[in-house]
């Protein structure tokens, strides 16, 4: 048998080194557990970047792709599928929105709604092109995409950014009044910016915009990539703040592991024609097989509603947590099961290294934040699996 480390070798021999991973080699899921090639069993409070929220191989979801891989894979959008078509349906019955166009990934999806916010611009603002992104933002790594995102880090080596983008400060009404000129057609924000660190907008914020955007005839774009598909404990994050977007982005939760994204928009900003956009693997009828059957597994058994029951008694516990050891922990903030605990020190790296060896996987979104975004599907023995585990890794670290 290859071993870990083998394997770790391999990757620094053959893959190109993006990444610093955790030492382990994952090889199978099941519902919120994972191993690695040791026969190690973790916990994951990570569910592949907020990607498994029906928990690792779904009976639903995979019994869906085995049966498609059998039928169809691939026919490109020369033609009808009919997966594609019960995945918008399911969307679009689902949501505010009335339009949907599939891309691969969030990044994708994000480039889409940018093209189409570009088109309106063009056909009903004058011409305008540009969009208004917030700092700490994150809307995915391609050239476009690093422009909208607000952060230098992911910016300044790949100058020149793509034009027609302007970041401004995050919950900055004003700012994004200042910034807005008769040449911008859109605002692009997450509801709750989830890479920047778990933070969850002041009440009125993303109502403030809705209300900027309808005064000046400009669009409202929000990228649901990570708060969509049950993540906040409502289907779309939007439910939680009561604020509608005209454009919205959708990816990591919609096949529940499959590659896949989608971009949907109001009748009222439907203006992509034939020839404006397309994708040789958009609205593949593998991919979307697997999004119908994650969403209407969701939907059907409100997995939202319990997200929000188990992020509320995840909150609870976190509290206890702070009112224990507040000489290490500082507090906590998120909404549903996307929520980050703050520590005193940027002791998250080794906190999360040690709680590996615990047996449960988290991510520290920041130094000094640990993210929780496990599959929705956890109980709350789960949660107090994960509380266990995480007290002793924290144990370890200020133990030194
Ligand atoms: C992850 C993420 C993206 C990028 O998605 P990819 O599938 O990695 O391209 C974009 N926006 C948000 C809010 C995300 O969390």
């Amino acid at each position: 048998m290859t071993s870990a480390a083998e394997w770790k070798e391999k990757e620094s021999q053959y893959y190109i080194h993006t990444f610093n991973r955790q030492p382990m080699v994952i090889e199978r899921g099941e519902g919120v557990r994972v191993w690695d090639t040791e026969g190690k069993e973790y916990l994951d409070f990570t569910a592949g970047l907020a990607v498994n929220n029906l928990g690792h191989c779904h009976p639903a979801v995979t019994e869906a792709i085995q049966k498609q891989a059998a039928t169809l894979m691939q026919t490109s959008n020369l033609f009808y599928t009919i997966p594609q078509l019960e995945l918008a349906e399911a969307l679009v019955e689902n949501s505010c929105m009335d339009k949907v166009f599939f891309a691969n990934s969030g990044v994708e999806a994000n480039e889409g709604a940018v093209k189409l916010a570009r088109k309106y611009g063009r056909l009903h603002r004058d011409g305008a092109q540009d969009i208004i992104t917030v700092l700490n933002s994150f809307h995915g790594r391609t050239l476009g995409m690093i422009a909208a995102t607000g952060q230098p880090a992911y910016q300044q080596a790949w100058l020149p950014l793509a034009e027609g983008y302007t970041n401004v400060p995050y919950e900055d009404l004003d700012a994004i009044r200042e910034a807005t000129t008769d040449k911008t057609c859109a605002v692009m924000v997450e509801v709750l910016q989830g890479e920047g660190g778990v933070n969850v907008p002041t009440e009125g914020y993303l109502k403030g915009l809705r209300e900027w955007c309808d005064e000046n005839n400009i669009l409202l774009i929000f990228d649901e990539v990570q708060t969509g598909m049950g993540r906040l404990g409502s289907l779309w994050g939007y439910e939680r703040f009561d604020v509608e977007p005209d454009v919205m982005t959708s990816a990591k939760g919609l096949g529940n592991g499959v590659p896949i994204g989608a971009f949907m928009c109001k009748d009222t900003c439907d203006v992509l024609e034939p020839g404006d956009h397309g994708s040789t693997f958009g609205g593949n009828v593998l991919t979307t097989a697997a999004g119908n059957a994650t969403v209407r597994y969701m939907v059907e058994n409100d997995i939202p509603g319990h997200a929000r029951k188990v992020g509320a008694y995840l909150e609870s516990k976190l509290e206890e947590m702070r009112a224990a050891r507040p000489d290490v922990v500082k507090g906590y903030r998120g909404m549903g099961l996307l929520i980050a605990l703050l520590l005193q020190n940027p002791i998250a790296p080794a906190v999360v290294a040690a709680a590996n060896n615990e047996g449960v996987l988290l991510n520290p979104v920041l130094p000094d934040a640990i993210r929780f975004m496990p599959p929705l599907i956890i109980t709350e023995a789960d949660v107090d699996e994960c509380m266990e585990k995480l007290n002793r890794a924290i144990d370890t670290v200020v133990a030194g």
